[in-house]
C-alpha cells in the first residue's frame, strides 16, 4: 500500500499504499489495531434477532456451510497463486509479467463461466537498475576499504549517475530533526531517515500500527529531504525481520534518489556517524518509462434476482518486483477468484451479482481503484458490499469492517458459520479496509478487509522473500473460506446491508 492523493480529506488506509496530503503525512494503518477501539460486535453464538433470522433464512446458512466445507478441502487457489507467483513472477505495474498476469486471470474467470471485462488503467512503468551503495569513509576505516551498504531503490526513486554519487550522509530520527538542521546542513547532503519499526507492537498482534508510525518517512522522506537540498534519499527498512533485507515500497515523488536501506545497514550507518563524518558512494539508476496502458479484471456471476446489484471481491494483480507478490498481494486475488469457483462447482448461484476484481496498480499509484471509480460511481448506489484481501494469507481472524454498526450487527449469522476455523472476529474501523476500495467505502459502501494474523506480515512484505514458500496452504482454504462465505451471504442475503 501507498501514495500521494489531492484530496483534502481521504485517508486510505493500505498495507502497501499510502496516502499524503500536503506536506503531512496519515498513514492509515488498519484499524484493527487502533485505539481506543469501537465496541467489538457480539458474537455468533449469541441469540439472533428477526431481522438476523429473516435475512439469513436456514437453506441459505445450510449454503453457507456448504460453501465453507467446500474452500476449506479446495487446493484451486494455492494452483492459482503457484502459477502467478512460480510461472509469471512479479508484476510491478507496466510489466510484461503484470500484463501476462491480467491475461491469465482473465482466462480463468471465463473458463469458470463468468462475464469477464478487460477495464483500462494508465499505469507507470517504473523499472528498477543498478542498485549498490559502499560507505567510503568513517571512522576507523582500514585502509584500502569500503563498508558494502545493502538497500534498493524505492518506487518512483529517480536516477544517479551511472557511476554514481559521493556525498556525506546525515542520519535524521524524524521530520523535526530533519526541519532543525535546516537547508544549509541538507543541501548536498545524503539523508537517512532511521525510523525504528515497532518489533514489539508487530509481535503484539500491532503489526498495522507499526507499519503506519514507520512507513511515513518512505512515504513523505525523500520529498522533505529534497525540498532541503538533499542529493539522495535513504530510509531504514519499513519492516519487521532481521534478515538484511531491504523493503522496497512507493514514495511521493521527490526528484532525487531514493532508496530503503536494511535495518542494519541503517544501524551501522548510525552508528558511525556518531563518531565522525561517514560519506557514501550511492549508485541507484532505475528508469522511469512512458505510462503503460494496463486493465483491471472484472469478472461477474451474475445474480439471479438483482443482476444489478454487486458485492465486490477483490485483490490486487499487480506487486513489487523484488519478491514474486506471493502474500501481497497473490494471495487476495486468488481468494476471490476461488469464491467464484466455488459457487459453481457448487451450482450456487447468488442473488445479486458476485464481482470478482483483480486490481491493477495497487502499489505504484492507485491508478486502477481510480479507474474503476471514474468509470463506476455512478453505480456505487448499487454497490451493496466491497471485500478485499490485502493483508497477506495467514490465518484469517476475520473482518475489519467500515459500515453502519446496524449492518454489522445483522452479519452475526455469517460468523457463526465462519466460527469454526475462527475467522469470525469483526473489528469495526474508522478507515477504508483495503486501498482498492476505498472510494468505495468513502461513497458509503459496506466495505470489508480480511484481517489476517499480521505478526509475520511484515517480515517479507516489499522485499526479495515475498514468495510462495511464505503462504500456508491450509491457511490460503481459510482465507478462501472467509471471503466466498462473506461475499455469499452479502449477495444472497435477503436484504442488502443498510448504509
Ligand atoms: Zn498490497
Amino acid at each position: 500500500m501507498t501514495r500521494a492523493h489531492s484530496s483534502s480529506r481521504t485517508i486510505a488506509a493500505k498495507v502497501c499504499f499510502i496516502i499524503v496530503f500536503g506536506t503531512f503525512w496519515q498513514t492509515a494503518a488498519r484499524a484493527q489495531n487502533q485505539q481506543p477501539k469501537p465496541a467489538p460486535l457480539p458474537f455468533a453464538n449469541e441469540p439472533q434477532s428477526p431481522a438476523q433470522l429473516e435475512n439469513f433464512p436456514a437453506h441459505l446458512l445450510e449454503e453457507l456451510s456448504s460453501i465453507k466445507a467446500a474452500a476449506l478441502s479446495d487446493d484451486y487457489a494455492y494452483r492459482q497463486v503457484a502459477h502467478l507467483t512460480e510461472n509469471i513472477g512479479p508484476r510491478c505495474s507496466g510489466s510484461p509479467q503484470a500484463k501476462a498476469a491480467v491475461d491469465y486471470v482473465a482466462a480463468e474467470l471465463r473458463q469458470l463461466g463468468l462475464d469477464v471485462q478487460l477495464e483500462e488503467v494508465k499505469v507507470p512503468h517504473w523499472v528498477r537498475g543498478a542498485e549498490t551503495a559502499e560507505l567510503t569513509e568513517y571512522a576507523g576505516q582500514a585502509a584500502g576499504t569500503a563498508q558494502k551498504i545493502v538497500l534498493a531503490a524505492l518506487g518512483g526513486s529517480t536516477s544517479t549517475p551511472a557511476e554514481g554519487t559521493t556525498a556525506d550522509v546525515v542520519v535524521v530520527h524524524n521530520f523535526g530533526e530533519l526541519k532543525s538542521l535546516g537547508r544549509e546542513k541538507i543541501t548536498g547532503k545524503i539523508v537517512l531517515f532511521n525510523e525504528i519499526f515497532d518489533k514489539q507492537k508487530a509481535a503484539g498482534g500491532m503489526a498495522f500500527i507499526a507499519y503506519g508510525e514507520a512507513v511515513r518517512y518512505r512515504g513523505a522522506g525523500p520529498k522533505a529531504a529534497a525540498d532541503l537540498g538533499a542529493v539522495a534519499a535513504l530510509v531504514r527498512s519499513v519492516g519487521s525481520a532481521d534478515f538484511r533485507l531491504p523493503h522496497t515500497g512507493f514514495s511521493a515523488p521527490a526528484g532525487i534518489p531514493a532508496g530503503a536501506v536494511t535495518a542494519e545497514d541503517a544501524d551501522l550507518i548510525a552508528d558511525l556517524s556518531l563518531q565522525g563524518k561517514v560519506r557514501m558512494h550511492l549508485t541507484l539508476t532505475p528508469q522511469k518509462l512512458p505510462d503503460v496502458t494496463s486493465y483491471n479484471v472484472i469478472a461477474d456471476l451474475k445474480g439471479s434476482e438483482h443482476p444489478e446489484q454487486v458485492v465486490v471481491v477483490s485483490g490486487h494483480l499487480d506487486s513489487w518486483d523484488l519478491g514474486t507478490g506471493a502474500i501481497d498481494d497473490g494471495a487476495g486475488v486468488v481468494v476471490a477468484m476461488e469464491a467464484a469457483e466455488i459457487l459453481q462447482k457448487l451450482h450456487l448461484r447468488p442473488k445479486r451479482t458476485l464481482r470478482v476484481i483483480a486490481w491493477m496498480d495497487e502499489e505504484n499509484g492507485g491508478s486502477g481503484s481510480q479507474a474503476y471509480t471514474k468509470d463506476h460511481s455512478a453505480q456505487f448506489p448499487n454497490h451493496v458490499a466491497a471485500i478485499e484481501s490485502d493483508a497477506g494469507a495467514a490465518h484469517p481472524l476475520g473482518f475489519d469492517v467500515r459500515m453502519n454498526p446496524h449492518a454489522a450487527e445483522l452479519l452475526r449469522p455469517v460468523l457463526g458459520v465462519l466460527e469454526s476455523f475462527g475467522a469470525n472476529a469483526v473489528e469495526p474501523t474508522s478507515y477504508p479496509p483495503g486501498a482498492d476500495i476505498a472510494a468505495m467505502s468513502e461513497a458509503g459502501v459496506p466495505a470489508l478487509g480480511i484481517l489476517q494474523d499480521g505478526r509475520t506480515y511484515f517480515h517479507y512484505h516489499h522485499t526479495a522473500a515475498d514468495t510462495l514458500d511464505k503462504i500456508v496452504p491450509a491457511e490460503l482454504r481459510e482465507n478462501a473460506a472467509a471471503m466466498a462465505v462473506m461475499g455469499y451471504a452479502l449477495a444472497s442475503m435477503k436484504v442488502p446491508l443498510p448504509r
